[in-house]
């Protein structure tokens, strides 16, 4: 048996075009959506996740804008643009990209956004609201996972659902978000006692624990439905061979870059899962579509707050 392949860049293609309906239909009543996403520095794989999300703003017909302080750049200043951005009516959705350099109090930067405007979801305000059920801004990767199940018509209520990893900006809000869909929840993490025994019970297993290939086929009930978080570069021969021994496809790419993509789910699992989600390809899309999807309910729900 192969699993079915849950495809994160079909399911991110459809939410963009739904996303860019519900902008025009703002337009018509003189509404612009916007979002100012601020970027500390110069670290180039932040450079290029701004770029995406501001070209997939523009294509979704959102107004977008780019804060670049520099790497030097003190706590002080960046609250001042925080504070300015929040002050600013214009702007709907603020994305401040992480990490920050070293010599920036994240936690309260993060804090000085407004959570009407925290499209990220990480504001403990937002937090609060998803762990009770109210109204407000869920994080992008998680809220991706909940939309694959749902276009990939996967059942989530009664289900057996096992997340490992239980980081604020992934398994706890995906453990909520289950959890809120009536799936019975379990959390596992690095003290976890038998690990693949726990996992084995998931109709619904997601890897957000960042370890390449640690998820492998003992670990997944035949047919269960894996979703994989997990980015990690996998730039080492050997390392290659024991994941994509014999795939050209992923030979020619890892020939030709250095390096390739691989999940924290052992592409051996494809033989037991029912349904599974592809590194690259999967999650990843989901969680720049749901920026966007973000971007358009902070401008929603901020004006139906007034
Ligand atoms: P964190 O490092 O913050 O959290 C990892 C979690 O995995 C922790 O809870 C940790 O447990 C757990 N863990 C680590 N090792 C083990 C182990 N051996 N057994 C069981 N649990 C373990 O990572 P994130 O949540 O931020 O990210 C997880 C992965 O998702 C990464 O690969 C990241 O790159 C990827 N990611 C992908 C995104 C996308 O858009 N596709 C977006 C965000 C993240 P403990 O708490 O006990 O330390």
């Amino acid at each position: 048996m192969t699993a079915r392949i849950l495809d994160g860049n079909k399911m991110a293609a459809e939410i963009r075009v739904e996303v860019a309906a519900e902008v025009r239909a703002l337009a018509a009543s003189g509404v612009r959506p916007g979002l100012a996403v601020v970027l500390v520095g110069t670290n180039p794989a932040s450079e290029v996740y701004v770029r995406g999300k501001v070209k997939s703003s523009e294509e979704v017909g959102l107004y977008s804008e780019k804060h670049t302080p520099s790497e030097t750049a003190t706590t002080d200043a960046l609250l001042a643009l925080i504070a300015d951005l929040n002050s600013r009516e214009e702007i709907d959705g603020i994305l401040v990209q992480l990490p920050l350099p070293p010599q920036i109090d994240a936690k309260r930067v993060l804090l000085a956004v407004d959570p009407a405007k925290d499209v990220d979801g990480f504001h403990p305000m937002n937090v609060g609201y998803l762990s009770t059920q109210r109204p407000g801004l869920v994080p992008c990767t998680p809220a991706g996972v909940m939309e694959i199940l749902k276009r990939g018509g996967v059942p989530v209520a009664g289900q057996e659902a096992v997340v490992v990893g239980r980081s604020d900006i992934v398994g706890k809000p995906v453990a909520m978000l289950l959890l809120n869909q009536n799936a019975t929840v379990t959390v596992c993490h690095s003290k976890t006692r038998d690990l693949p025994g726990v996992c084995r019970r998931a109709d619904i297993l997601v890897a957000a624990i960042g370890r390449a290939g640690m998820v492998t086929r003992d670990y997944v009930k035949p047919g269960a439905t894996v979703i994989d978080v997990g980015t990690n570069k996998v730039s080492d021969r050997k390392e290659f061979d024991r994941f994509f021994a014999g795939n050209k496809k992923r030979e020619e790419t890892f020939l030709t870059r250095g390096s390739t993509l691989v999940g924290d789910v052992h592409p051996e699992v494809a033989e037991v899962a029912g349904a599974i989600t592809p590194v690259p390809g999967g999650v990843g899309p989901l969680t720049i579509a749901m920026l966007m999807a973000n971007t358009v309910k902070a401008a929603k729900l901020r004006r139906s707050q007034k």
